[in-house]
């Protein structure tokens, strides 16, 4: 049985305490690896040798810290395939996948800060006759970066990338659920020379490790993908202590469907939006709007497309949906379903557990699930349910889909599809969402910045979005 390691100090060690949690493969319902159960202990020893790295760090030019990262992208492009395994294994999701989105996205996280850095500037501005300003903008120090289970290594990456690019230390977490291939990012890390102390990884449970960085006193900026309730936790530790915060939470997304639509497209992409990576991503639509004219027909291509797509174990090439991440997550999925019937919903298709043969008997797999003929403000049109579960509602105006799509204390993404180009902005513009899509989803052009607004978070990524959160500016204002 594998034992994943914490990364401390340029090591591989066993947690301080000498316990380990049992890590699941959600594809078989089995333990397969330990993971560390480290504690404040684990995050002290951590946190010391990122802050003994600093001064060195911070101080090496760019190009040389971008020279290290590249080679970080290379090996996981290197390692890709072992990776994708890793990540499907420890998630549940199809290896087809993590070949194509997961690792290949870890890898250009890297590569992509590696050159971002590169381009950074600061501004300078003129006060003719009288002053110049420039503004620097200097690494934090050590930065805390805590991920979820998810998009494992795409999203852990997503955020480490830009911090070390800057010129940070950094103390990271991955979710304990998923912890297996930011243990063998470490191995890449030393194999690539990253210098001891500029990247921790402390594996463990969220109210412990998470916690833990979330209270050090040293730790000065955390950036955080998970949950809104965690999100807030993290933010009342944090706030007293003045540290720079990211919160990426949350989302419940509108998927708002105009009769002028391209059906096909829509039809395609609205699958995808609803059901990749088991429903999944925080982007994912789980409110689908469709105008009343089209109503009927989008529905019934909607409902017999997702009927027809296979559930199945994660090394399945057919698999378009693997097993959902845990046993805790499948039940809690599936006590929405129950609660949408409860509310009057009516399941179309899915609405029940996949009983697979075999090795994979025990796993956690789920039918994808369409429901309609729910009121939108009621809990399952309401609530974050981040799984393979979607609503369908008509609806006969855009203001009204914009109250619908709007009433929800989210405001991550919206998805709108129309062939009308003066509508597409019209609706984009009212929607209260950090990132709109039109005609498509999760066509993603990392210099954009990526982010919800209302309880989906506060602050952005990407891009210069993120070289600038993870640096401090100071203004330098001399007289002319
Ligand atoms: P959680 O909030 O449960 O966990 C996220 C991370 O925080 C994990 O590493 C977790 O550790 C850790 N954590 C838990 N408790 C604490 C604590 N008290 N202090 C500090 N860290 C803690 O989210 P999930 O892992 O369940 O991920 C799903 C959520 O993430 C969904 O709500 C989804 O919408 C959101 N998400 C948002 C995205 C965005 O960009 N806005 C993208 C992807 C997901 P552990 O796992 O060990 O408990």
């Amino acid at each position: 049985m594998i034992e994943i390691q914490n990364y401390i100090d340029g090591e591989l060690a066993a947690p301080v305490s000498g316990n380990y949690l049992e890590n699941i493969e959600p594809a078989k319902g089995e333990v397969y690896s330990k993971i560390p159960d480290s504690d404040k202990r684990d995050i002290e020893n951590a946190t010391a040798a990122a802050l003994r790295a600093f001064p060195v760090w911070s101080k090496t030019p760019a190009k040389e810290r971008s020279n290290i990262l590249m080679r970080i992208a290379e090996l996981i492009d290197q390692n890709s395939e072992m990776l994708a395994a890793a990540e499907s294994r420890d998630n549940g999701k199809p290896i087809k996948l993590a070949r194509s989105v997961d690792i290949p996205r870890a890898r250009d996280n890297f590569h992509f800060f590696a050159t971002g850095i590169l381009h950074f500037a600061s501004e300078a501005h003129e006060m003719e006759g009288v002053a110049i300003n420039y503004t620097r903008r200097q690494p934090i120090g050590v930065a805390g970066c805590i991920s979820p289970w998810n998009l494992p290594l795409y999203l852990f990456t997503w955020k480490i990338a830009p911090a070390l690019a800057a010129g940070n230390c950094v103390v990271a977490k991955p979710s304990e659920v998923t912890p297996m291939t930011a243990y063998l990012l470490s191995k890449i890390c030393i194999e690539a020379g990253l210098p001891a102390g500029v990247l921790n990884i402390v594996h463990g449970l969220g109210p412990k490790v998470g916690q833990a960085i979330s209270e050090h006193p040293h730790i000065k900026a955390i950036s955080f993908t998970g949950g809104t309730a965690t999100g807030k936790r993290i933010a009342q530790t944090a706030a007293p202590m003045f540290k720079k915060l990211s919160l990426e939470l949350g989302g419940k997304n509108p998927n708002i469907i105009f009769a002028d639509c391209d059906f096909e497209e829509a039809l395609k992409t609205t699958v995808r939006s609803s059901f990749a990576n088991q429903g999944q991503i925080c982007l994912c639509g789980s409110r689908i709007f469709i105008e009343r004219a089209i109503y009927e027909k989008f529905r019934d291509a909607f409902v017999d497309r997702v009927s027809r797509l296979k559930v199945s174990y994660p090394e399945d090439p057919d698999a378009k949906l693997g097993a959902v991440v845990s046993k805790s997550h499948f039940e809690k999925i599936l006590s929405y379903i129950d609660l949408a019937r409860e509310e009057g919903g009516h399941v179309l298709t899915g609405g029940e557990p996949v009983q697979l043969g075999g090795d994979y008997e025990h796993g956690y797999y789920l039918r994808p699930t369409v429901i309609e003929g729910l009121a939108h403000s009621c809990r399952t049109n309401q609530e974050e349910i981040f799984g393979p579960v979607v609503t369908l509602t008509p609806f006969d105006s855009e203001e009204e889909v914009l109250a619908m799509a709007n009433s929800v204390e989210y405001g991550l993404s919206a998805t709108i599809w129309t062939e009308n180009l003066r509508k597409a902005h019209r609706v984009a513009h009212k929607v209260e969402a950090g990132i709109v899509w039109v005609n498509c989803w999760l066509v993603r052009d990392l210099r954009t910045p990526f982010g919800g607004m209302k309880n989906s978070g506060v602050g952005r990524e990407g891009g210069f979005e993120a070289l600038r959160f993870f640096t401090e500016p100071k203004n330098v204002c001399i007289k002319l």
